[in-house]
């Protein structure tokens, strides 16, 4: 049993590594919640425990998971211990832990993690939904944040919240984006700030919300529907729709980085505007875009990053091109070959990407990140999105 408290309500729950389960006798669905990854942000515990126990096997097809994340950070209410469990999920790194004796103690919550999951996979029916829960240091409106793929985008666009693509091109290791590897729809969604109130309720409702968009919940009047939409969708109104990631500030190991006060995410910046300081540096923005979480505790090295919105144009666009599977072409232009094409891996020399826009890759649903002086290493989310697995789903 590990102890679990929460600041906004002053109290202490106990949880296990589950959380909760609720089977029903009619096959359907597996819905599957992480809580604390992160050991501080403990609202989405809260909030599943409270859930799982109100939902009746009747009202439901399927099965419901919820898990704990990082079991030892969340008893000590600190973000993470040796290393950050959501940066851990790399396929290096769990290569390497399966073959150490002596473990540190995330290596160790991921190893127990892997194993939940793995059975998970193995003992219950697909459709598979996965959705991880967080809060953010600063201040926010309640959002999504996704791999890009189609699959993920279709399911996320259900819920009234504004939805945030590829965080996976800047953070690594992250849970989702091996999950996502696997081809599975999976989400991250950030409730508010760690302590305030509103981010348990927040859960709350994304919690049902994900129940009934996955078709878990059998009728919808049998729970509170609308009032929890209408509660995502009233604090979101400001910034509904798709943005992408265009910028991370990120901080260094000596840096002495300090965020401004008073800023949270969404909220609108120009070029120039200050930020932070680092360093006795001051950091101004190099975009006209939007703020997004801007750190405002001591772990992170992720100072804040800047969204954009994407035109709906593009999201059709490349919704078109995706679906014809143009970058097969791509692959005839010198410089660019495939790395691994079962996995949707390119690989493109940087001389060649430098003519090539970013956006041009994003469109095709390639994310990029550099793996040394002369190539760049996109992975495509749609080559490896198990697809027809959700095909017959109403929201596809
Ligand atoms: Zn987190």
């Amino acid at each position: 049993m590990t102890l679990v408290y929460n600041k906004a309500l002053n109290t202490k729950i106990e949880v296990n590594r589950i959380i909760g389960s609720i089977k029903s006798d009619i096959p359907g669905p597996t819905l599957v919640f992480f809580g604390g990854i992160h050991g501080n942000e403990t609202s989405g515990v809260f909030a599943l425990k409270e859930v799982l126990k109100s939902v009746k096997k009747t009202n439901i097809k399927g099965t419901v998971f919820a898990i704990s994340g990082n079991l030892v950070a969340l008893e000590k209410h600190q973000r993470f211990l040796d290393e950050d469990l959501n940066r851990y999920w790399t396929k290096e790194n769990i290569e390497a832990i399966e073959g150490k004796h002596v473990l540190n103690i995330e290596e160790q919550e991921l190893q127990e993690l892997l194993d939940v999951l793995k059975s998970i996979i193995k003992n219950n029916q697909p459709p598979f939904y996965f959705i991880d829960l967080h809060t953010t240091s600063s201040k926010t409106i309640p959002f999504i944040t996704l791999s890009d793929a189609l699959i993920n985008r279709k399911f996320a666009k259900q819920f009234p919240v504004p939805i945030v693509l590829g965080i996976e091109e800047y953070l690594n290791g992250a849970l989702l984006s091996y999950i996502n590897q696997l081809g599975y729809v999976s989400l991250g969604f950030e409730s508010g700030q760690h302590d305030a109130l509103l981010a348990i309720k927040n859960h709350v409702a994304f919690i049902y919300l994900a129940l009934a968009f996955s078709g878990v919940i059998k009728d919808k009047s049998s729970i509170n529907f609308s009032a929890y939409f209408k509660q995502l969708q009233e604090q979101s109104v400001s910034a509904l729709g798709f943005f992408e990631i265009v910028y991370l500030y990120k901080i260094q190991k000596e840096d002495n980085f300090k965020m401004l006060n008073g800023f949270k995410s969404f909220q609108p910046i120009t070029k120039g505007t200050k930020l932070a300081i680092n360093n006795n540096k001051e950091i101004q923005s190099p975009y006209n875009g939007s703020i997004f979480m801007p750190l405002y505790q001591k772990k992170g090295t992720d100072g804040f990053f800047i969204i954009k919105t994407i035109a709906p144009f593009f999201l059709k666009l490349s919704k078109v091109l995706r679906g014809v599977k143009i970058d097969s072409v791509l692959v005839l232009f010198p410089g660019v070959s495939w790395s691994n094409k079962k996995e949707g891996v390119l690989q493109v020399n940087l001389k060649i990407a430098r003519y090539f826009a970013k956006s041009f890759f994003h469109i095709l649903g390639y994310r990029s990140r550099t793996i040394d002086r002369t190539h760049l290493k996109l992975s495509n989310r749609e080559r490896v999105a198990k697809t027809n697995m959700y095909k017959n789903e109403i929201w596809y």
